[in-house]
């Protein structure tokens, strides 16, 4: 029966017909048909997450506080944050229920990417899956492990180090065709190979479909990707790696977003900056001069302030999605935006935190 591809037709219960979608990597959303679709074309990597006293010294072993494994990789994050703040939490955790909100905010969510053929990556998929997410387009690359993030937590200054081992993301160089046709809105991130991102946002500009990039972690782009971007959401690190500018030039953040719209981004450059909140520049309202808006943060009792990024990007795309027209004033969803990051900031951990539609 696992196998069959027509059990959809059979009597069984909805709960038999998700543990058999579950068994053959099927999606577990019924998408609603009319609603917008919004493609995350990125990575995913298990976090093994370790918490010390202090770092061992070479050579030395030393005994953990605690250690803690979860799901996360910026492309994933970007995907579950979409998954949530297009739909209300459903009653019971992790069920299938979060497919079933049918409501006009819906939003169809693929999460386009790659994993190994080892066990992580089952409980990975599940777990999108529980959010709503359309796993259809991860795919699991045979004699490949999953990405894995190994971060050491130093528990007195709370900082970390990470050793990212990309493995499945980066297992598929070149040009691969990863945008489904159906996508409204595609959005990318830096954690696969760069040549995959640009020849696929290529694709997806010349498609008509909008294109938001979130190039982190951040690297130089070449002249000619700008002009396939729609939305450009970078922090001050990646402001600063992109325009190639250092010292008070990199601090002057008008001068940063001016300086990136006017490479090519067709609708919007938005530069998140932690607590102090969002400084965005738009094409469509008027001459390049006199655009650019600062949002202040919300207040947030911040407790950690992982994810905050990546729940920032998935709302926007969620927000973009739903727009009848995408180049419209961006003000309405870039508070919506700032609103759910300044949730996650509220709670520990990353996927974890990120909050869902009713609680933003
Ligand atoms: P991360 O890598 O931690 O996910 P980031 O560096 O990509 O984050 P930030 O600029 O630090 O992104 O934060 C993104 C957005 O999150 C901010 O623009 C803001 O909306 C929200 N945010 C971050 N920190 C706070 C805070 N302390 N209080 C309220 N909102 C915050």
């Amino acid at each position: 029966l696992h196998k069959r591809k027509d059990y959809r037709d059979l009597k069984f219960s909805a709960a038999v017909q998700a543990e058999i979608a579950r068994s053959n990597n099927e999606s577990l959303m019924s998408p609603r048909s009319n609603a917008p679709v919004v493609a995350i074309v990125g990575s995913l990597n298990v976090d093994f997450i370790t918490r010390t006293k202090r770092l061992p010294e070479a050579g030395e072993t030393l005994t953990a506080i605690s250690f803690d494994i979860g799901f996360g990789g910026k492309g994933a994050n970007q995907a579950v944050a979409c998954g949530r703040l297009s739909r209300r939490k459903p009653k019971v955790a992790a069920s299938a229920d979060a497919s079933t909100d049918h409501s006009d905010e819906t939003v169809n969510v693929r999460m386009i990417g790659a994993v190994g053929d080892d066990s992580f990556a089952d409980d990975f998929i599940r777990s999108l899956q529980a959010d709503g997410i359309d796993t259809t387009g991860v795919v699991r690359l045979p004699k490949q492990k999953t990405g894995i993030a190994n971060i050491i937590v130093e528990d007195e200054s709370g900082e970390n180090r990470i050793l990212l081992a990309p493995n499945a993301n980066y297992a598929r160089p070149g040009e691969v065709d990863l945008v489904p046709d159906d996508a409204d809105v595609v959005v990318f991130q830096l954690e696969i190979p760069l040549e995959q991102v640009l020849y696929n946002m290529k694709k997806a500009h010349a498609a008509n479909q909008y294109v938001l990039l979130n190039p982190a972690p951040a690297q130089v782009l070449p002249d000619d990707a700008y002009e396939n971007i729609d939305c450009l959401v970078v922090n001050e690190t990646e402001a600063a790696t992109l325009s190639q500018l250092s010292g008070a030039e990199a601090r002057d953040i008008d001068r940063v977003a001016t300086g990136l719209l006017d490479r090519g981004v067709r609708h919007l450059v938005v530069v998140t900056l932690g607590a102090k909140g969002v400084y965005y520049i738009s094409r469509s309202n008027g001459p390049a001069e006199a655009r650019g808006t600062f949002i202040s943060a919300c207040k947030a009792k911040v407790v950690d302030t992982t994810a905050a990024g990546d729940t920032f990007v998935g709302a926007s795309a969620v927000f973009i999605a739903r727009a009848k027209d995408r180049t419209l004033d961006p003000r309405e969803g870039i508070e919506f935006a700032n609103r759910a990051a300044a949730r996650t900031v509220e709670k520990p951990g990353a996927m974890a935190a990120i909050p869902w539609l009713d609680e933003v």
